[in-house]
């Protein structure tokens, strides 16, 4: 119950200890019963010799607010009243001394919102005043309400319902009861006092038990009055008080008292139960936002991108595992800790700050392996719109900053390198529309020989360009034939190049256009670097075939050989520059080696040689789909239970 209602009712408990004006108390349970129905007129009548007399009001007071107030008088039980148009309403509940009814407590207003559920609570406690008891009745309500207090401030379902069993004990004399929990179409019992299991077992079999949980007492939309079946033990009473919370019905409260409760007693049983309700539905609420929460937590703990999130005050909430890292944070001990200074980024802390309302930046972090992070914050808003804190989540974007920087890097190059054939190409070709007719015939066959050279390099490198962006983009294709590899590297020979390989079958399942193209470009690359003889070297390993490349070139820097693989890699020099290229060669080779399963590597020495060796493996392993296995549509075994 809201603070304000219960302020009503502790004045008026006061009150009636302090013997004040009895007009005055019932004025303010009546304006207490008003704010708690959310209604907007009140009534209070009193039956004076059988005759209903107003005794309190605040003001003029609707026609229907009466007609309640007499509904709930003849009735003796909560009474409710609509206007024809369905706007305007009523609801009333009798005030009662023992079980003689004299009077009513009627609140009117929109037919929509009122909610009776505590007007039996104010209409006890007007019954007090009217019947001017003060001491023992006004400290049961205080109990009363203590109680209530103590079940509403719990927010573990198991606790709560000790609780409410307490409370049912000092408040009611409740010897025993349990509560029953619907929980699907099942109905679980979670707490039970007083009874043991085999009890507990009789009583939910009783005929009265039954009754209980189907009394049409139970049917009144919000119910209002316990159901109350005399036990066939004879000795207890059981009051049955279901449990209703948020428009839907929870449970069931179950309590054996010592003997039947009067109209006072069971208007207090109606509110316990209604605040029992409340109270359970409040714990159910709070633990299913605590899974959520939980799910949630983990879920971003799960996140690769590193996130954290501060309140308004710019403490840390939640560092998950990947910001943790980042910024070395033992996040146990930083929680609840202010953000400033820890991320050692202005930046970033700058983000999390209360002048943010919402923006990404692009941010390096990390001194000796700097990476490129996209930082988003955002504020964390309440439904209503409050800002409750800031998330902040890193995306790390080196990737695509180093892919952008190749692409740049490779339109240079490119560009560069297709102007040098095309250079020469515009020469030759310049002559020979110029002076062609003048040319003597062996320089002409030497223009147009080294046009055709120059639109093969080209044609080469335009090839070579769009391996690489199909291989980069998955679009490239091995076609795979069982090749005589013993013929393939025979057919390497040639001026200034030996072959080496055993004279036995060397079948192998390869594409050979593309091992072709790899042993050709290691083969030029040696021609192009050295001036003497270029061994091709073919060595049979049993599970895989190596072919290694030999020149006695001027050999690598070893700082070199590791990134010679890589795409646009060239070496600085003047021989790389001589023989101009793009850079790409090395690197298509390795792709071609890879995607067959090979591996491709370079041993170097300065003023030695270079040996380019690669391997293909014999067996290549078959790659078996994944088998998923369906069920059988109806299932051929049946399992028969006996009973
Ligand atoms: P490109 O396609 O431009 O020929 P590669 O990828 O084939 O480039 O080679 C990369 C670099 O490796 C070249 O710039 C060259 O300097 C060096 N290189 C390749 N093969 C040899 C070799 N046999 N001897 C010395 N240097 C070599």
């Amino acid at each position: 119950m809201a603070q304000e209602h219960t302020e009503h009712l502790q004045r008026v408990l006061r009150g009636l200890v302090a013997g004040s004006d009895p007009i005055r108390l019932l004025d303010e349970a009546l304006r207490g019963a008003v704010q708690a129905s959310h209604g907007r007129q009140g009534l209070l009548v009193g039956l004076v010799d059988g005759v209903s007399t107003p005794l309190a009001s605040t003001g003029a007071v609707p026609r229907v607010v009466v007609d309640a107030a007499e509904g709930a008088i003849a009735s003796d039980r909560l009474a409710r009243r609509t206007e024809r148009d369905g706007k305007r309403g009523a609801v009333a509940e009798c005030l009662r001394v023992g079980d003689r009814v004299v009077g009513a407590l009627a609140v009117g207003g929109d037919a929509t919102n009122l909610d009776p559920v505590h007007l039996p609570l104010f209409a006890h406690c007007a019954s007090l005043a009217l019947a001017r008891r003060p001491s023992t009745a006004a400290s049961s309500v205080t109990d009363f309400l203590d109680a209530l207090a103590g079940v509403a401030s719990d927010l573990d379902g198991a606790s709560v319902l000790v609780r409410v069993f307490d409370a049912a004990e000092r408040l009611f004399g409740a010897t025993a009861g349990f509560c029953a929990v619907f929980d699907g179409s099942a109905v679980r019992i979670p707490h039970y006092r007083g009874l043991d299991r085999e009890g507990l077992r009789d009583a939910s079999r009783h005929p009265e038990f039954k009754a209980l949980l189907t009394s049409p007492g139970l049917r009144v939309d919000p119910p209002t009055h316990p159901a109350v079946a005399m036990l066939s033990n004879g000795v207890d009473t059981a009051v049955g008080l279901p449990l209703y919370a948020d428009g839907r019905r929870l449970g069931h409260l179950v309590l054996m008292l010592g003997e039947a409760p009067d109209a006072a007693l069971r208007a207090m049983l109606t509110s316990f139960s209604t605040h029992v309700a409340l109270a359970l539905r409040s714990a159910q609420l709070y633990r299913r936002v605590g899974d959520k929460e939980e799910q949630l937590t983990s879920v971003v703990h799960c996140m690769a991108n590193p996130v954290i999130v501060v309140d308004e005050a710019e403490r840390f909430v939640l560092i998950n595992g990947a910001a943790a890292e980042l910024f070395s944070l033992a996040a146990a001990f930083e929680l609840g800790q202010p953000v400033a200074g820890k991320l050692g980024h202005p930046v970033l802390e700058e983000l999390l700050s209360e002048h943010n309302h919402g923006r990404t930046t692009e941010v390096v972090i990390g001194e000796v392996e700097p990476r490129v992070y996209k930082a988003s914050a955002r504020p964390v808003m309440s439904s209503g719109g409050r800002i409750l804190g800031r998330v902040l989540v890193l995306d790390d974007i080196t990737k695509e900053r180093e892919t952008d920087q190749v692409k740049s890097d490779f339109v240079a190059v490119i560009g560069h390198e297709l102007r040098t054939p095309l250079t020469v190409m515009k020469g030759y070709l310049r002559t020979l529309v110029h002076r062609g007719e003048t040319l003597d015939p062996q320089v002409r066959e030497l223009a147009l020989k080294a046009i055709e050279s120059n639109a093969d390099r080209l044609q080469r490198m335009i090839e070579d360009v769009l391996f690489v962006s199909a291989v980069e983009s998955g679009r490239s294709h091995l076609h795979l034939d069982d090749v005589d590899f013993g013929a393939l590297v025979d057919a390497a020979v040639q001026d200034r190049v030996k072959v080496k390989r055993p004279r036995k079958d060397l079948t192998l399942s390869i594409d050979t256009a593309k091992i072709q193209q790899v042993l050709h470009h290691l083969v030029d690359n040696a021609l192009k670097y050295s001036d003497g003889e270029v061994q091709v070297e073919v060595q049979d390993r049993g599970d895989e075939i190596e072919v290694a490349v030999i020149d006695r070139g001027p050999g690598i820097f070893s700082g070199d050989v590791p990134r010679l693989f890589e795409r646009f890699f060239q070496l600085d020099g003047a021989s790389t520059r001589a023989h101009g290229g793009t850079g790409i060669g090395l690197y298509v080779c390795r792709r071609l080696v890879e995607g067959h399963g090979g591996k491709i590597w370079c041993e170097s020495r300065l003023g030695v040689g270079s040996r380019f060796a690669f391997t293909l493996p014999r067996w290549r392993e078959v790659e078996t789909p994944e088998v998923t296995i369906d069920a059988p549509a109806a299932d051929s075994t049946t399992i028969e239970v006996t009973t």
